[in-house]
Formats: structure tokens, C-alpha cells, sequence
């Protein structure tokens, strides 16, 4: 399997540090208000990595951060009165909550910056008794030139980096040696949430949140560290001089990022004003179609967010749904008995779709490409399993088709819902109708549920019925 390793600007194969184990950091999205589809594209694409690594065997230690300590939380606290932890405890919970109605599977751990202050503290500690750090007036900055390889993810050079910086000194920042020095540890201002530390009451840097948790929960060195690409710099720059200074040994081995998301190809701003979060999308959308809209693109790709893209990827997701469902009815219904040998030739075929799959994703996470083998493979069961087929055969290509899906986070047959008891009540008092002939009142009742949002579709196995 070859994964795009931003640090060397190339597919490479990738060796686990331990074999048959993963550990993989995903940084994850300041609490401070709902979360937007920009911040899913990371949560989707790189669950669906890590569900392919478990599909292939690994065990994976899947952590992914919360920032709960931030400038943008202390302020929305201020605008609403409240202290910053409601607003990110509010956050959190609404977060996990779009993460499931995504299905994105919770991470092994989802460590929360407030609540490792003592690492933070301990490792800035480490920092400045080597020599990597440095306090000033309960300031902690981090000394960047102390870290000859710093800007090797980014591939920038230290001398460009520092001139550009020389114009844009932050106010209040005067007091740095050199301006690429980044902060550890910053004072408390009045009324802002605080920690105590040997240089100040305060709270700690972004940055260092991150090292800190990496360290952990998954080790000095780890495999897999992603995010979006917005973070290799400064961001993931920081995180790697930080933790190769305190560890002394290589931080990530992988680094992924995701392209960005846009809107009617414009960034997506909130100044802009084209900006959605996932629960805006969850009004419109089963959020599966936005599951599958995110995959429907190579995650190192830009993607446009359009309502025509949407559409598709429902058409799509449809098209994935009738088919299982059809798989389902011949499963149940379908002629009983052992495989002849063009079924078991059917079914060979069907199973040689997930070599071809795993084939794209292998190829750093190919997502969309391996969408394409699970069309094909919707596109082969329409064809090849009718309705009289056995039961054995639907059974086993909706096995594959389910197997793929689940690889991908979609969920290809959703749980039949169970109507309610009036719905039901005027289902059963249309078939009377129909029985006996009187068709007036079973044509006002089809009416009347279609108004109720229920469509009925009388088939060949009964009838039967969706939501519309
Ligand atoms: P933040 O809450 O801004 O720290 O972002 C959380 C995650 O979402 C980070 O990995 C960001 O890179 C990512 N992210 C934010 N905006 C977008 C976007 N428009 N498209 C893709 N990823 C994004
Ligand atoms: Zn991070």
C-alpha cells in the first residue's frame, strides 16, 4: 500500500513502525461552533483510511484531538455569558453527533487539550532546560532556530521564511529572539480560562496540544499524522520541531493531507457568506450522500461543493441502495437450493470486485476510484442476478456489496424503519380497499400517504414503500 507522504513529496510503501499495528493522529477541529463540511472532509476521508487499514488487517490506535482552549472559544463564551468550557463542552457533544450521523467510527481516544495541561507543562519544561526554549516576562516561546531541519515538511527554507516574517512582527510579540519563534505558553489575559505553570498562570500554545496528546496516547514516534493541508504550515511545522526536540527521535513517519473544500468554487468563508455547517446539510441530505460526495474525489484533489454534485452523489447512493435492496428480496425470496456452476462462477466474479478495490485504495486512498469498482460491481449484481436467481447467490454478492460499503462508510442497506402505527393501519386499509375492488378508496389513500410523505410501490413480492 503506498501513501503520499507530504514530508517527501511521494507515494511511498507503507511499513508500519510495529507490523500489524497502526497508529495514526488526526488533528481535529477548535470547539467553538457547529462543525462545517470543510472540517468533515478530514473526519470522512481519513475514517475511511483507517477503516480500509482495518479492513486490511491492522489494528489501529486512531487518535483525533479536540481543541477546547482558544482564543474564537474564549470570545463566543464572552458574546453568550457562559464559560468557555460550556462552549466546548456544547461543541463536543454536537460535534460526536455529526461524526455519527456521518459515520465516522469515534476515535480510539479523543483527547481534549484542557485536560493534559501537566504533559503540556512537563514537555515545555523538557524544551527550555535543553536549550530548544525559551521565557520571557511568562512567555514561553519555542527557539525555531534551535531546530536545524525546521521547515522540511513544508519545504520552505528558513533564511525566505524569516524575511517575510520581519515585516509582520505581532504586536506584543517584541519579545522574541527571532521571529520565527512560536509560543509554548502564553499569560492569562483578565477573565480568560487559566492554568498554573512555573512561568505564569496561563494556557498553552496550539501547537504543543497536539504533540503532547501524540505522545500520549500513541507514542514518541508514530506512523500516520494528518490534517488538512491549511496545517502543514505553521502548524504541523511546529509539531514536528516540538516533539523531535523533546523525544530526540523522528515524530511521524506519514504525513497525509486533504485538499481543500470549496463552494461554488469559491473558498468557503463564513465572511463570504457560502458556508455550511453539517447540520445545515443534515436538513436536506441523508448525510451518507455528503459521506459519498466527500469520496466521490481524491482526497489530495480540491472539491467543489455544489448543489448539482449533491444531487449526483444522491442519485449514486440511490443507485447503491436499490440495488441491495433487490440483493436482499432475491436473498429472502429467490430460488432455494445448492449454486450450479454458472452461479458459482457469478459469485467468483462478484468476490474478485474487492482485489480490484483494494487495488485503488491501495494507491493512496484512491477513493474515488474505488467507488467506481463498487459501481461496477452494482452494475454486474443488476445484471447478473434476476429475480428467480437463488437465494445463495443475491446472499453472497450482497455480502460483497455490504463488505465494500462498510470499507467506505456507507451504509448500503439501512435498517427497514418500522412505520408508524397509522401508516401501517392505512397500508393494511388500502390492500381491503383493493381486495374488494373498491379502487376510489384505495387510490384516496395512496393519496393521502403520499401527502404524509410515504410513497407506495406495489411490486411483484407485495407491496412496499419509502419515504419521499
Ligand atoms: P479547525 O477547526 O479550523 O482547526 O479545522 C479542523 C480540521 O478541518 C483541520 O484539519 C482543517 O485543516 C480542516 N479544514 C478546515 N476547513 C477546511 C476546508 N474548507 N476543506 C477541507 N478541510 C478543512
Ligand atoms: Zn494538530
Amino acid at each position: 500500500m503506498k501513501i503520499f507522504n507530504t514530508l517527501t513529496m511521494t507515494k511511498q510503501e507503507f511499513v508500519p513502525i510495529e507490523p500489524g499495528k497502526v497508529r495514526m493522529y488526526v488533528c481535529g477541529p477548535t470547539v467553538y461552533n457547529l462543525i462545517h463540511i470543510g472540517n468533515a472532509r478530514p473526519m470522512i476521508v481519513f475514517d475511511t483510511f483507517r477503516r480500509y487499514l482495518e479492513h486490511k488487517g491492522y489494528e489501529v490506535n486512531y487518535v483525533s484531538n479536540f481543541t477546547d482552549v482558544d482564543d474564537k472559544i474564549i470570545r463566543a463564551a464572552a458574546a453568550e455569558g457562559v464559560t468557555a468550557e460550556e462552549i466546548a463542552a456544547r461543541y463536543i457533544a454536537e460535534c460526536k453527533k455529526d461524526m455519527a450521523a456521518m459515520n465516522v467510527k469515534p476515535a480510539t481516544t479523543h483527547p481534549q487539550a484542557t485536560k493534559e495541561i501537566d504533559g503540556m507543562v512537563a514537555m515545555i519544561s523538557g524544551l527550555i532546560e535543553s536549550g530548544h526554549a525559551y521565557v520571557r516576562n511568562g512567555t514561553v516561546y519555542f527557539a525555531t532556530r534551535s531546530f536545524a531541519e525546521y521547515g522540511e515538511l513544508s519545504h520552505k527554507n528558513l533564511d525566505d521564511l524569516r524575511s517575510g516574517f520581519r515585516e509582520l512582527k505581532v504586536s506584543g510579540e517584541e519579545e522574541k529572539e527571532d521571529p520565527l519563534d512560536f509560543v509554548l505558553w502564553k499569560p492569562k489575559k483578565e477573565g480568560e480560562p487559566f492554568w498554573n505553570s512555573p512561568w505564569s498562570e496561563g494556557r498553552p500554545g496550539w501547537h504543543i496540544e497536539c504533540s503532547v496528546m501524540a505522545k500520549r496516547y500513541l507514542g514518541d514516534t508514530i506512523d500516520i499524522h494528518a490534517g488538512g493541508e491549511d496545517l502543514i504550515f505553521p502548524h504541523h511545522e511546529n509539531e514536528i520541531a516540538q516533539s523531535t526536540c523533546a523525544n530526540g527521535v523522528p515524530f511521524a513517519h506519514y504525513w497525509m493531507h486533504n485538499a481543500f473544500l470549496n463552494i461554488d468554487n469559491r473558498k468557503m468563508s463564513k465572511s463570504l457568506g457560502n458556508f455550511f455547517t453539517v447540520r445545515d446539510i443534515s436538513k436536506k441530505y441523508d448525510l451518507q450522500v455528503l459521506r459519498l460526495f466527500m469520496l466521490s474525489a481524491h482526497y489530495r484533489s480540491p472539491l467543489n461543493f455544489s448543489a448539482e454534485l449533491m444531487e449526483a452523489a444522491k442519485t449514486s447512493l440511490e443507485r447503491i441502495r436499490t440495488a441491495a435492496d433487490h440483493l436482499r428480496d432475491v436473498a429472502e425470496n429467490g430460488a432455494d437450493g445448492p449454486l450450479d456452476d454458472a452461479a458459482r462462477k457469478i459469485l467468483e466474479e462478484a468476490r474478485a470486485f474487492v482485489p480490484a478495490f483494494d487495488g485503488k485504495m491501495d494507491d493512496d486512498c484512491n477513493t474515488a476510484d474505488a467507488l467506481a469498482v463498487v459501481f461496477d460491481l452494482v452494475r454486474f449484481a443488476n445484471i447478473n442476478v434476476t429475480d428467480s436467481a437463488p437465494k445463495k447467490l443475491a446472499r453472497g454478492l450482497l455480502d460483497v456489496l455490504t463488505g465494500l460499503g462498510d470499507i467506505l462508510g456507507l451504509i448500503v442497506l439501512p435498517k427497514k424503519e418500522t412505520l408508524d402505527e397509522d401508516i401501517e393501519k392505512q397500508i393494511e386499509a388500502r390492500q381491503e380497499a383493493r381486495k374488494a375492488r373498491n379502487f376510489a378508496l384505495a387510490d384516496e389513500i395512496r393519496d393521502r400517504l403520499k401527502a404524509q410523505g410515504i410513497e407506495l410501490l406495489d411490486t411483484r413480492e407485495g407491496v412496499k414503500w419509502r419515504r419521499i
